[in-house]
């Protein structure tokens, strides 16, 4: 494995700090209004990054390998998780999964828009009664009339409320298993959406609820094979996982610059604060956070890309799906404490919001929840280790 950053990627990351730059004005004043930030998605659209990943068969598709394109949404976390998880759900949930599992006239119908930022993705899986367990979701569909008649809905969907697409899932009604993926567009009739209100953090990403009353979805979009459903869903979250986990590299870093900068400036006991010792100690903690989370995000990119070379070595992917759950889980976590230790270097200064390290401290604390709790992604670590045979629940 070789990490250094080539020419190609240096490229691409350059593009991508421009337009983090050029965002950064806009999402203070965004999240300080505690309003949805609609510029993200169409400043990384003009600059074609919105299909980093994607191929160049379609629309503004770059075709990103997995570890450029991990580098590069470190890059987007440093600027806050709500500008970060626009991004993910947009990209790593949405087009990434249309592109593995759709058929190449849903990839044509759909991808040059979504790749263009003209058309906005959700992914949503999640209900008011099924989180952590996404078989029991009660979302149904039948069929009639040359089209599918979905009913039910989803909520906490990023994204939700200003999607143009979203990726559904149900069940056929009446049944517990076959289920099934489909992309439903906003326009579709018994489809309507509302923001969820009054979040703790992310003021500036998107959250909603997504009401299907039996929404009408032709019979071409189904996605996937009927009654893969949780295979499909699987395979986002994996993509969605490693974003996550890459988003939460560039907070923590974004945390470490921080903590210098101000612990060179700040003068307490006649000296900057960054000669106490136990200032130190915070900086030396995440800084070393730092490189443990981005080396496992870097190998379990590395190791996706390896999957997607070979997609049908089902070791390969339990491989990439194990390294992307444990890049999660200790990147999520690190950066939850890098914030807490930034918020603590900078005394009250780091209690308020106008400074960045409160911000990331509401706003990252959803990575320890989203895509994989913690404690889900404790026992899949550890079922891991300890094999099939230890299953608690299938
Ligand atoms: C801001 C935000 C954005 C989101 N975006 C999306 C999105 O785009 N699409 C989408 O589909 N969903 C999205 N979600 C939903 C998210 O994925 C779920 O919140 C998550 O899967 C957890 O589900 P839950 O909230 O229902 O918690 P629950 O499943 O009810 O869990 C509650 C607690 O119980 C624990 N628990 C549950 N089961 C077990 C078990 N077997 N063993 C041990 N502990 C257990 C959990 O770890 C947790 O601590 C989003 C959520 C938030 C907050």
């Amino acid at each position: 494995m070789d990490f250094g950053v080539s020419e190609e990627q240096s490229l691409v990351l350059d593009q991508v700090d421009r337009v983090c730059k050029g965002i950064r004005p806009i999402e203070d004043k965004c999240y300080l209004q505690r309003r949805f930030n609609d510029r993200v998605g169409p400043a990384f659209g003009q600059a074609h990054l919105l299909g980093l990943p994607i191929s160049k068969s379609f629309g503004d598709g770059q075709g990103a390998d997995t570890v450029t394109y991990a580098l590069a949404i470190e890059r987007i976390g440093r600027e806050g998780t709500g500008v970060r998880t626009f991004v993910s759900a947009h990209v790593s949930l949405g087009e990434l999964t249309v592109q593995k599992w759709g058929s190449e006239e849903q990839k044509g119908r759909y991808l040059p828009r979504t790749t263009k930022g003209e058309k906005v993705m959700a992914f949503g899986l999640t209900e008011p009664g099924a989180g952590s367990d996404p078989a029991s979701l009660k979302t149904s569909f039948e069929e009639s009339g040359g089209k599918f008649i979905l009913s039910g809905q989803k909520t906490w969907i990023s994204n939700g409320s200003i999607a143009d697409l979203a990726i559904i899932f149900a069940y056929p009604r009446g049944k517990r298993d076959g289920m099934c993926a489909f992309l439903v567009e906003r326009e579709s009739a018994g489809f309507s959406a509302k923001p969820i209100e009054n979040k703790m953090g992310l003021p500036t990403s998107d959250t909603g609820t997504i009401y299907l009353e039996k929404c009408e979805v032709p019979k071409e979009n189904m996605l996937g094979p009927r009654g893969k459903g949780l295979s499909v869903a699987y395979s986002a979250l994996m993509s969605g996982r490693l974003s996550v986990a890459a988003g939460c590299v560039g907070v923590i870093q974004d945390c470490l610059d921080e903590a210098v900068r101000y612990a060179g400036v700040r003068v307490q006991h006649g000296k900057p604060i960054g000669k106490h010792q136990l200032v130190q100690r915070h900086v030396g903690i995440i800084s070393t956070n730092l490189e443990a989370a981005r080396w496992l995000v870097l190998r379990a990119a590395f190791l996706k890309e390896k999957y997607e070379e070979n997609p049908r070595s089902e070791q390969s992917r339990e491989a990439a799906d194990l390294e992307i759950a444990k890049a999660k889980y200790f990147a999520a976590n690190a950066s939850f404490d890098a914030a807490n230790r930034v918020v603590q270097v900078f005394g009250a200064n780091g209690y308020s919001l106008e400074n960045r390290p409160a911000r990331h401290l509401l706003d990252t604390r959803v990575t320890k929840i989203y895509e994989g709790t913690d404690e889900i992604l404790e026992q899949k670590i550890a079922l891991g280790v300890l094999g099939k045979d230890f299953e608690a629940y299938s």
